[in-house]
């Protein structure tokens, strides 16, 4: 179905179309920094006609369909979805460089997103409120309408399905805007959800650059509900725009997770994690364990773990299914994160593995960089402070319980954490002190569409998966009857 798709033009209202204001660039293979292919990118007149055709939909049949109804379109579609996960996961590694074997494992989760979301689209139950014999009180659950989704570069697919699933399930109708550096997998996604049979309009997907298109969707009248995932700072630019408008944010932002190992843990376990999400996605996710704090009797064998295990990481080609880790995603990312290490250089922390920029023949042109890792960070440290996004592991000391948490809420972050202890007393009492949305012990990024994410501080507004997602794409109305016919 994928095998011989044309990504050179936008899906809106159920039709395939060339851009009106926007073109066909060619997009970038990071492995090589040259051009895969022409992709569409909207403009925005696009935005506008992609919004109309939501807002028909939404007015139309969309909100009118039963639960029952919708949830088995989305089934379907889901059903969709898992026989194309090798296709898709081809297409993502091919547009943002991740490792196969991760797009692979990643992209084969989704349809149990989209399952679990249609089950819930039936579901949608108010409440009765006990008042007096003179009312009949009770609450109606309604989709918020029209709903901006804005993804990043990173985990597109995924992005998309933490979005669209809940939106969907709830009777919203959806504007995907994916990533700029990364287009590709949202337009094949249009393509398995119009074969899937959803009604024109109900998903829209116009790629285009951030502060045109992006920006236009978010200051649009016709747009209820904004769901961003990126950085902070565009979070802030996308507040500002679209402020007149007062509709809807959600937004799951970046983080700097503290992954805390105590010297009562068991170490192996604990190494898996904490190098295996140090590289992971080449870096390039919000909660990986970028700051590793050691319990400092078991300091120096981290570090050395840390240091023979970086060797061992296979960078290579992204649809090599032996690579472990492909290139940064793109250039700017790229430059990003060796100016990371120059930086952390700078502030004294120890170079222990990694640092330069891989130019081998096999890799020549590829925004390829080493597994790296800094020892001896300080907290203060902007390498502790600041999120890098590349392979970049900074190992920081620590002596108790007291000052592992001190470090750990340390930042402005608060996306996630991980604890790795064999007391079971401590994992609660530091769990409970960590400020992030999400605390995982002796495990590390176990996520699944039942479990609530998100961030707190400035690692996000509200949370995605999980039966909380769906409040986010829902109003509440109220309806108070009189049971007497007399106005009291
Ligand atoms: P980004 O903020 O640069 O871009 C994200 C999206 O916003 C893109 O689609 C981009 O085109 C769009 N955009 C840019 N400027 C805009 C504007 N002015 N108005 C409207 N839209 C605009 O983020 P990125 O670099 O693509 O992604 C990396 C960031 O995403 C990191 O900070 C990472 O931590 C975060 N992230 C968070 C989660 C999470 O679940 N919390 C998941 C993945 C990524």
């Amino acid at each position: 179905m994928l095998s011989d798709f044309r990504f050179d033009r936008l899906f809106i209202n159920g039709e395939w179309v060339a851009p009106l204001d926007g073109g066909v660039r060619g997009s970038i293979y990071p492995a090589t920094g040259q051009p895969w292919g022409d992709v569409a990118y909207g403009g925005k007149s696009d935005i506008d006609r992609a919004v109309a055709a939501a807002r028909a939909a939404f007015d139309g049949p969309w909100r009118r369909m039963p639960g029952w109804e919708r949830a088995a379109i989305l089934r379907r579609f889901a059903d969709l979805y898992a026989t194309q996960v090798e296709a898709l996961a081809r297409i993502e590694s091919r547009d943002n460089g991740r490792a196969i074997r991760e797009s692979r494992g990643d992209i084969g989760l989704h349809a149990q997103y989209y399952h679990w979301f249609a089950s819930l689209a039936d579901k949608l139950s108010g409440r009765t409120i006990p008042m007096d014999d003179s009312v009949h009180a009770f609450t109606t659950r309604l989709p918020v309408g029209v709903v901006g989704t804005i993804t990043p570069w990173n985990v597109p697919l995924m992005a998309a399905a933490w979005k669209l699933g809940p939106a969907l399930a709830a009777g919203c109708t959806v504007v995907l805007k994916p990533a700029e550096q990364t287009p590709a997998s949202s337009l094949a996604l249009a393509r398995l959800f119009d074969a899937a049979g959803f009604p024109p309009g109900v998903v829209n997907v116009v790629p285009g650059d951030g502060p045109v298109a992006g920006a236009h969707l978010v200051a649009h009248q016709g747009v209820d509900k904004i769901a961003f995932t990126g950085e902070g700072a565009t979070a802030k630019n996308i507040l500002k725009t679209g402020a007149d408008t007062l509709k809807r944010f959600s937004f799951e932002l970046g983080g700097k997770a503290p992954h805390v190992i105590f010297a009562d843990a068991d170490i192996e376990q604990a190494l898996n994690a904490a190098t295996g999400s140090a590289w992971a996605l080449c870096g390039q996710s919000c909660a990986l364990g970028s700051r590793i704090l050691v319990e400092r009797p078991i300091y120096d064998r981290v570090v050395e773990a840390f240091r023979e295990r970086a060797s061992r990481v296979r960078v290579g080609m992204p649809l090599d299914p032996a690579t472990h880790m492909g290139p940064q995603a793109h250039q700017q990312q790229l430059d990003k994160t060796l100016s990371y290490v120059d930086i952390g250089r700078q502030e004294g922390a120890e170079l222990v593995a990694g640092g330069s920029r891989l130019t081998a023949p096999d890799l020549a042109g590829g925004y390829f960089v080493e597994p790296t890792v800094f020892a001896g960070v300080a907290p203060t440290m902007r390498i502790a402070q600041e999120e890098i996004f590349g392979p970049v592991a900074a190992i920081i000391p620590f002596d108790g319980e007291d000052e592992a948490v001190s470090i750990a809420n340390g930042t402005p972050y608060g996306l996630a954490a991980g604890l790795w202890t064999s007391d079971t007393g401590r994992a609660h009492r530091v769990a409970n002190r960590i400020e992030a949305g999400m605390v995982w012990v002796n495990t590390y990024r176990y996520i699944r569409w039942s479990t609530p994410y998100g961030g707190v501080k400035t690692s996000g507004w509200g949370r995605e998966n999980g039966i909380e997602a769906l409040d986010s794409y829902l109003e509440t109305r109220t309806t108070i009857i009189s049971t007497t016919g007399r106005f009291a």
